[in-house]
């Protein structure tokens, strides 16, 4: 499936200086399934050179941007000429259901990045108007200016496990649209996703040291961080993480894009379609067993429709499908790793303590092996308890209630995260009211327009991060703007 597990530096495959490996554990089954090379401080040293040389003398970033475009598009199609082996290594790193891999996660990326390839056809001159300025002397001057996007340097690209594929692309899309060149570090869960990007990296033909991969854990994402040669970091991670790149890339003044975590709040009004509801609700379980950011883990329900929620909730998360990822009848898998099920399991026993009623779920299923946790559902949730405040990634819902839609605003709004969010109701005006009072990046409505366009823009609010993927605010993030102004006459 996978031919080449190794580090990709500067257009050429290498084991890495120290020749170490690392185990890549299948979540479903607690077994080593391949390994990987691992690369140290002096791989990541080699990678930056190699960006830093393909954007400073490369033909790169000064290249006719209908040529760059078309490198991009040959990307896609290498890409999507690798869609079989993508879906395996992705099921078989983070436990995703093949079922929803093809749809989840590799076409809605593609279309995104088909998105960047678009974008970078698109001219980077914009013509300022001419001005005709007096002067103290009583002359005047004729002059005009034009504003041009032009890219920021070196980017290091740092991203989670839970939709490798996505992840990546959402970084490597726009920064090679715009221009610049890339050190990309994946999660140390999911090398084998990588190294088949920088497989296809290899194939549509990029210039050495335009796209690099190493492997590497904080050791190696510190460096990426802290490297003067470096010119943005764009990172996406945890809350606790993400503070410690900003701090890493401070003293060298870096830009830091932040695409961080969540707990996003789903508003239930009493007009609304309870089954639509009930169903993206059960999606915040299920998705990729909870691991989401942008899951909306909080479902707030209006008091007179909440027990009918709570058992319709209930009956279809307990009947989720769980269990081997690879088998197409499968709709839920293990959770990434043995750490992440015992923190899950942490916030189960709290919410209880807490006083939160266990609805369904809260243990572990009876299989022999992988990090399976039951789907989990508790009513009855104060939005001051762990529960509501703090990031699960795990399939816990937190069922609460509201009795108008003041209290609703405020309970959504009662949070240090800000990433998205989510509003049933029959009265759409009222919800888009609603909506724009919610203080988070992306806000859906009666289950939003079914899809994520590469026009839409996706970021944080608050400790979910800073900047925007996608959209023209996406490429904004990867451009620097110059202004050349000169003189007419
Ligand atoms: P994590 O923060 O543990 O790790 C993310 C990446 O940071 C990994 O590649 C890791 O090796 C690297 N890293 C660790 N220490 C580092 C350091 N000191 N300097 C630089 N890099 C370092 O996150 P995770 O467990 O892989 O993923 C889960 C988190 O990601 C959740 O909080 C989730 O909400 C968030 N996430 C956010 C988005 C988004 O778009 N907002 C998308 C997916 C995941």
């Amino acid at each position: 499936m996978i031919d080449k597990t190794q580090l990709y530096i500067d257009g050429t495959w290498t084991d890495g200086v120290e020749g170490r490996r690392m185990p890549v554990i299948n979540p479903a089954t607690e077994e080593e399934a391949a390994t990987a090379a691992v690369g140290t401080a002096a791989d990541c040293d080699r990678a930056i050179a190699a960006a830093r040389r393909a954007f400073d003398s490369g033909p790169w970033p000064t290249m006719n941007r209908i040529e760059r475009s078309e490198l991009l598009g040959r990307f896609a199609d290498e890409l999507r000429a690798r869609l079989d082996s993508l879906a395996a290594a992705i099921t078989l790193e983070t436990g995703a259901p093949s079922a929803t891999v093809r749809p989840v996660h590799l076409l809605a990326p593609l279309a995104h990045l088909d998105y960047y390839v678009e974008q970078a056809r698109a001219p980077e001159v914009t013509t300022l108007p001419l001005q005709v300025n007096p002067r103290p002397d009583g002359t005047s001057w004729l002059g005009g200016s034009a504003q041009v996007r032009e890219p920021v340097g070196v980017v290091s690209a740092i991203t989670a496990y839970n939709f490798p594929f996505h992840l990546n692309v959402a970084k490597l899309g726009p920064a090679l649209a715009c221009g610049n060149t890339v050190v990309l570090k994946p999660s140390p869960n999911t090398p084998l996703t990588a190294a088949l990007m920088a497989e296809a990296a290899e194939a549509a033909g990029f210039p050495p040291g335009v796209v690099n991969v190493v492997n590497g854990g904080a050791d190696v994402g510190a460096l990426m961080c802290t490297d003067p040669r470096v010119d943005l970091v764009s990172f996406t991670g945890s809350e606790a993480v993400g503070a410690a790149v900003a701090a890493q890339a401070a003293p060298t003044i870096k830009r830091v894009l932040l695409e961080l975590g969540g707990k996003s709040a789903m508003i239930v009004r009493s007009d609304a379609d309870l089954g639509a509801a009930i169903t993206m609700g059960l999606g915040s379980v299920m998705t990729q067993s909870g691991q989401g950011c942008a899951l909306t883990t909080r479902h707030l329900v209006h008091a007179d429709i909440y027990d009918d929620y709570v058992s319709g909730l209930a009956d279809r998360v307990r009947a989720i499908r769980l269990g081997d990822p690879a088998d197409p009848s499968t709709s839920m898998g293990p959770l990434i790793s043995a750490a992440q099920r015992e923190k899950v399991e942490g916030f189960v026993d709290d919410a209880r303590a807490a006083g939160s009623t266990l609805v369904t779920g809260g243990g572990r299923p009876d299989f022999a092996r992988g990090f399976f946790v039951e789907p989990t559902v508790f009513a009855d949730v104060d939005n001051s308890t762990r529960l509501a405040q703090e990031e699960v990634f795990g399939p816990v819902a937190a069922v609460m209630s509201f009795r108008d839609d003041d209290e609703a605003i405020a309970i959504a709004n009662d949070s240090n995260y800000g990433l998205g969010g989510a509003i049933f109701s029959a009265d759409a005006g009222r919800a888009f009211e609603m909506a724009r009072r919610i203080r988070t990046g992306q806000v859906h409505i009666n289950g939003g327009s079914g899809a994520s366009p590469g026009w839409d823009p996706f970021g944080g609010y608050k400790r979910s991060g800073l900047g925007r993927e996608l959209g023209e605010a996406g490429i904004a993030d990867y451009s620097e703007i110059k202004t050349i102004k000169y003189h007419a006459g």
